[in-house]
């Protein structure tokens, strides 16, 4: 699979940038920032225990001296890439600007749509973000994953694609994900869903799986397919010992260039046998071979899942743990518009 030719698939009026997407193969020419545009919405940030309100340019202070810290890789301070996950800490109320409405939206804690069939603009503080058709993101921290219980099942997802942060040397060193162990440590109940069959890879499936996130909650009535990352570690494919703790003791022995993609069903809420979806059963140990992009940036697999989705087309899909937004999808995490920045794109 090519990444960048089937993102392209989403815009209309722009491209992915090949150059900035292989990162690994080409010089970041294209990484230079964009043209300055207007600050524009007047912007309020939050401390805990006092409310203050800062001006625009305090902010963007603040915002450099973020960026000079040792949580910011060289990349993206070179690239004037802004990070989500320390800005909602300074800027809690920071809000974004749809260009195509000028609807001046909360950038945390909401979901912003682009309900239109064409490619939206959306601004926050200087840099513009590429929003593709008929999209959604919500920008929150694990805490308020529960916003996005639809309140009726049927308005459920058929796809959830899941890419949690995991605990392993290299994102020790870059430090830029708070690991999975932290979540399981900071998430008091733990939902636990259970794979149906078995997976690509994985033998002892029933023990599997885990997860502190409300699968069956996001579950559509018609049931949903789950795909689940994992990384190339043996000990991380069995998440759970026979007891029941977790295995979390976490050393790499080498790199590995590949990683699981888990899937299973999240079982249908109705029996209404007249009404099922038809939808093709997973075979086991598929192997996708992709162009590698960006620290584990993973490739766009919709095309490959949407067969064995059940429900009916089009089937409503949500990635959790994004850090780019897809067309027709809803996209949650704590930096969904990552990727997004328009500094990864072309115009046509
Ligand atoms: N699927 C993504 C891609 O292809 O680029 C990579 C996802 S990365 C493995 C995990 C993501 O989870 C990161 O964007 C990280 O910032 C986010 N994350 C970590 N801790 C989080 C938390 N507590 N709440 C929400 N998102 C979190």
């Amino acid at each position: 699979m090519d990444p960048v030719h089937v993102l392209n698939r989403s815009y209309l009026r722009v491209t992915v940038s090949p150059s900035s997407y292989y990162s690994r193969f080409f010089k970041s020419s294209s990484t230079t920032p964009n043209s300055v545009t207007t600050v524009t919405s007047p912007l309020t940030t939050q401390k805990r225990k006092e409310p203050r309100a800062l001006k625009s340019t305090e902010l963007l202070n603040a915002l450099k001296a973020l960026k000079s810290g040792s949580r910011c890789s060289k990349r993206e301070c070179e690239g004037g890439q802004h990070s989500f996950v320390d800005l909602v800490q300074v800027a809690p109320q920071l809000e974004i600007r749809l260009v195509c409405n000028a609807a001046v939206l909360p950038a945390f804690n909401n979901l912003v749509a682009n309900d239109t069939k064409d490619d939206a603009v959306a601004e926050i503080l200087n840099n513009r973000y590429i929003m593709p058709q008929e999209s959604c993101f919500y920008m929150s921290d694990l805490g308020q994953i529960r916003n996005l219980i639809p309140a009726l099942t049927d308005s459920g997802f058929n796809l959830i694609v899941v890419d949690p942060p995991q605990e392993n040397s290299s994102a020790h060193r870059k430090s830029r994900y708070i690991s999975l162990q932290l979540i399981y440590e900071e998430v008091e109940t733990c939902y636990l869903f259970c794979l149906g069959f078995s997976p690509w890879g994985v033998r002892n499936l029933a023990q599997l799986v885990f997860l502190s996130l409300p699968i069956k909650q996001l579950t559509h009535t018609e049931g949903a397919l789950v795909a689940l990352w994992v990384t190339n570690r043996e000990k991380l494919r069995c998440f759970v010992k026979k007891n029941g703790s977790w295995i979390c003791d976490l050393d790499l022995f080498h790199h590995r260039p590949y990683e699981c993609l888990i899937l299973g069903y999240s079982p249908r809420k109705v029996n209404n046998t007249d009404n099922q979806s038809k939808f093709k059963p997973v075979n086991n140990d598929h192997v996708i071979m992709s162009i590698p992009g960006d620290y584990s940036r993973k490739p766009p697999i919709a095309d490959l899942l949407l067969e064995y989705v059940p429900g009916f087309k089009p089937s409503r899909c949500i990635e959790l743990f994004a850090r780019e937004i897809m067309a027709g999808w809803v996209a949650w995490g704590n930096e969904p518009l990552y990727f997004q920045d328009s500094k990864y794109f072309v115009k046509k």
